[in-house]
């Protein structure tokens, strides 16, 4: 029989007079993709203060310049797998590599970002009596044999694959997340991310949309994984965004899904973008990776029914968004 323990007091110093109307607010892996455009959301709200931690391995200063500086920012060069102290109310942890040619570099560091990182982010909410948001991921479902997948399924996930760092990795922050919480009594939530996209993806950094675009934008064909007739789910990052917030705010610890349900084979997408962008490229099959899951597609109707949230932004508005950004960073003129 498991007992579930109220949440520790905050610390003393959160009870000050001072921090009564402030919320300050950490994001592990800020500097990245999905954590800079959550900074940006944080830091409209004056009464937030944002601290972000980050080792730099996929994100960049860059992408949060506009805030350097900043009296309610500030930017730590940190590994989550090293011990953290820093007084919060919220901590939103989405610290780890989430493309796969990232995460599968350095395997034996994904995992221990996801499982030690994890523990510390939970030692440091357990201290502070501070919320913690996990950025789980739709790869805890592996390769689904139920489509769509609801949070309810466990999962089809090759523990001793090529993916299992990061798959696997994640499947345990869940379980730690949840350890802490019956415990502990630490306030969680947990979201599971369907494939996101938007400005500021690293160029280069091999996920499907990134790769499609900037191969369009500089005249390179497009390369289709085999079969192509693979499908994934694309949420534009300013809905995402949205559904964290709502989440971090909310009531429920989840394990909820954000995602767009709109579903593509790989094939599909990489017409829409050649129609989009440049008809006249040409689309290359390659050979695939192991363990690349054949369908993905959330099932979000927890997320319309606890949240209130749904994507917005479809696909074929979020694409010309994402190039524009592109564009700019590769010097390529946009076409009329
Ligand atoms: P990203 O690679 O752009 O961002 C990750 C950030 O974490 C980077 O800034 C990186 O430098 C930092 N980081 C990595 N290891 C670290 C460590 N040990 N210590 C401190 N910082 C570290 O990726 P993203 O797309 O922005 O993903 C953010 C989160 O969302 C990740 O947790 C990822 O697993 C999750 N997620 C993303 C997607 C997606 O489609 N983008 C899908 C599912 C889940
Ligand atoms: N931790 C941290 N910052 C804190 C408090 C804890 O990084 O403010 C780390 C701590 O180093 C430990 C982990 O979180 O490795 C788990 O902490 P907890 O107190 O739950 O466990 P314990 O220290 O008792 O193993
Ligand atoms: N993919 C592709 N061409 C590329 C990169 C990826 O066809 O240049 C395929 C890949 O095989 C997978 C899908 O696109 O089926 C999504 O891959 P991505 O790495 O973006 O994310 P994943 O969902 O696998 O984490």
């Amino acid at each position: 029989q498991t007992t579930t323990k109220p949440p520790p007091t905050p610390s003393p110093l959160r009870n000050s007079k001072f921090f009564q109307s402030n919320m300050r607010i950490l994001v592990t892996g800020g500097a990245g993709f999905i954590g800079s455009h959550l900074v940006d959301r944080l830091m409209e709200n004056e009464k937030n203060e944002v601290i972000v931690a980050d080792n730099y391995f996929t994100g960049s200063k860059d992408n949060l310049k506009k805030w350097i500086g900043h009296p309610r920012f500030e930017l730590i060069r940190h590994d989550v797998t090293e011990p953290l102290l820093v007084e919060v109310d919220q901590i939103y942890h989405l610290a780890c590599p989430a493309s796969p040619i990232f995460y599968k570099y350095n395997p034996v560091k994904t995992i221990k970002t996801n499982v030690i990182g994890t523990l510390n982010m939970l030692g440091l909410a357990k201290r502070v009596g501070a919320r913690i948001l996990l950025t789980s991921t739709s790869e805890v479902y592996g390769d689904p044999l139920i489509h769509p997948q609801p949070e309810s399924y466990w999962g089809n996930v090759n523990p001793i694959g090529v993916r299992s760092c990061y798959d696997e990795g994640k499947r345990v922050a869940e379980t730690l997340m949840f350890d802490y919480h019956r415990q502990h009594g630490i306030e969680i939530r947990i979201a599971r991310i369907f494939n996101t996209y938007g400005p500021r993806m690293n160029i280069d950094d091999g996920r499907v949309v990134s790769n499609f675009i900037a191969q369009a934008l500089r005249g390179e064909p497009l390369t289709v994984q085999l079969p192509g007739t693979q499908t994934r789910s694309f949420c534009y990052v300013s809905d995402m965004v949205d559904g964290l917030i709502r989440l971090m705010e909310g009531e429920n610890t989840g394990p909820i899904n954000l995602g767009n349900p709109g579903e593509f084979t790989m094939l599909e997408l990489a017409e829409t973008v050649k129609e989009l962008i440049n008809p006249e490229l040409e689309i290359k099959k390659v050979e695939n990776t192991p363990d690349d899951p054949r369908q993905r597609k959330p099932d979000i109707t927890k997320a319309k029914e606890l949240l209130g949230w749904e994507p917005k932004v479809k696909l074929r508005d979020g694409l010309p968004l994402m190039e524009e950004d592109f564009s700019l960073r590769l010097g390529v003129a946009k076409k009329d």
